[in-house]
């Protein structure tokens, strides 16, 4: 069994040059991974990369949250049923320094992404930054009615674990778990539910620790999931069967693999 990247950006600029050997390099190593999108032309280049093995998500990230419109609405639900296409996202709150969108406008954008997710049926992958207390205000009134979702590269407290938890949400870890001065999230991943862990790259960012500062491959995700694998007390090979069936009952790439074949 082989270990899945949830959340990976290969469409990103930072692959323009070597793209097709990283993806290669990737499923040599990798059962499967999801190119996540954060605007609609990143959502189209994720399509456009799928393939078997290569699958897409697509959304609005919350720094280009000023951007989501009614035509942006109808453009993405049209992207999303793209085969290929496995889950909506990424979108959520961003309220880092680096973030100068409203917050108004954010939740606005976050609302109408998860009532399309609803209509669609596709899981959620939820970007949080320094947001948690309205992350969970607003979840809390959609949860019931989504088709299950991810809390992508984890950063929250018990708090927000434990909503995770009621909502039926998976918690996807990347590669700032293994930084030395992560002790506190690795406390909190190891309460987390066997069931509902996954891993994930966020490449080309986030590289895990011995291979921090570089471009991140998908590949990398082995640290993350060791270093998971040891939080957690599990052998590790129990772990990489266990994370890949949790995104395999989540994503269904089977269903995404026979759209495009
Ligand atoms: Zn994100
Ligand atoms: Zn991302």
């Amino acid at each position: 069994m082989k270990l899945v990247d949830t959340h990976c950006h290969l469409q990103a600029h930072a692959f323009d040059e070597d793209r097709e050997e990283v993806i290669q390099r990737s499923l040599e190593t990798l059962d499967w991974l999801v190119v996540v999108g954060d605007d609609i032309a990143t959502s189209q280049a994720a399509v456009a990369l799928a393939r078997p093995g290569v699958y897409a998500a697509v959304g609005v990230h919350p720094y280009h949250a000023q951007a989501v419109n009614d035509n942006v609405i109808a453009e993405l639900r049209e992207v999303a049923r793209q085969p290929g296409v496995v889950a909506l996202g990424e979108f959520g709150l961003d309220y880092y320094k680096y973030s100068d969108t409203p917050r108004e406008t954010q939740e606005e954008a976050f609302r109408r992404q998860l009532e399309l997710a609803a209509e669609l049926q596709l899981p959620v992958v939820i970007h949080n930054r320094d947001a948690q207390d309205d992350i969970i205000r607003v979840i809390d009134e959609y949860a019931s009615g989504l088709a299950g979702g991810i809390m992508h590269c984890f950063s929250g407290d018990a708090a927000l674990a434990a909503k995770c938890a009621q909502w039926g949400f998976h918690v996807s870890f990347a590669g700032n778990v293994t930084f030395p001065k992560a002790q506190p999230l690795r406390d909190v991943a190891a309460t987390i539910s066997l069931d509902k862990i996954l891993v994930e790259t966020d490449s080309p960012y986030l590289a895990p620790q011995p291979v921090r500062g570089k471009r991140c491959e998908p590949h990398w995700v082995l640290h993350t999931a060791k270093t998971l694998a040891e939080v957690m007390d599990v052998d590790f090979d129990a772990f990489v069967r266990q994370t890949t069936e949790n995104a395999s009952a989540l994503f269904q790439p089977e269903r995404a693999r026979a759209a495009l074949a």
